[in-house]
């Protein structure tokens, strides 16, 4: 098995009710289990390439114990944000929701259509905070900084605030609403 770190995000729709969605169909993942689920945050669109539109994102990490191969994973999340309502033919433009692998244990891989550990991860605060939050020790295979590290030093300007309250499908320690294990 393999630590995967799954970065998901949505900017248009019923970005919460996507989110669970997306959540709920990885937890049924072939021959992996979903170890932890990150917070949702509020993150002001960038525009780094992509033209995601004005709708602020929801987004957060999620991290599974895997024995899938990258490329099948790959290709599953693809179905996901097809089943999802993403619109292949402008891929780039506003997204019901984005599946993106950000590292593979501490696999590089460079292909066309796959490259591990997202090569942007490192310069977005939107990925660095809840990577940070569910694993702020894990170590980025390529500069050996920690996940707390990264977002210490980040230099990205873009707003981002944790979702208050949290939705009920993320157990929040913080939240008022949680009363533990049996709530
Ligand atoms: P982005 O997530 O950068 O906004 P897309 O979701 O449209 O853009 O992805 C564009 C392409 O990025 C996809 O076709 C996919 O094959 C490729 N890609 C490369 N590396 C990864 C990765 N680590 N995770 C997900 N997709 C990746
Ligand atoms: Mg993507």
């Amino acid at each position: 098995m393999e630590t995967v770190f799954i970065g998901f995000g949505s900017n248009v729709g019923d970005r919460v009710d996507l989110c669970s969605r997306a959540v709920t169909l990885l937890r049924l993942l072939p021959r992996s289990q979903v170890t932890h689920v990150s917070p949702l945050y509020e993150t002001e669109p960038v525009d780094d390439g992509a033209h995601p539109g004005s709708g602020w994102f929801l987004n957060g990490v999620l991290q599974i114990a895997t024995a899938l191969p990258p490329r099948h994973l790959l290709s599953i999340l693809r179905e996901i944000e097809q089943a999802l309502g993403r619109d292949q033919d402008n891929r780039s433009g506003p997204r019901t929701m984005d599946l993106d692998i950000l590292f593979y244990g501490n696999r590089s891989i460079h292909e066309p259509d796959l490259i591990v550990p997202h090569p942007r991860l490192h310069r977005r605060r939107f990925v660095l905070m809840p990577l940070s939050e569910i694993a702020p020790l894990w170590i980025h295979p390529v500069n050996q900084c920690s996940m707390r590290q990264l977002l210490a030093e980040v230099d990205d300007p873009a707003e981002v605030r944790r979702l208050s309250p949290q939705p009920s499908f993320i157990s929040d320690p913080y939240s008022p609403q949680h009363h533990g294990s049996n709530s």
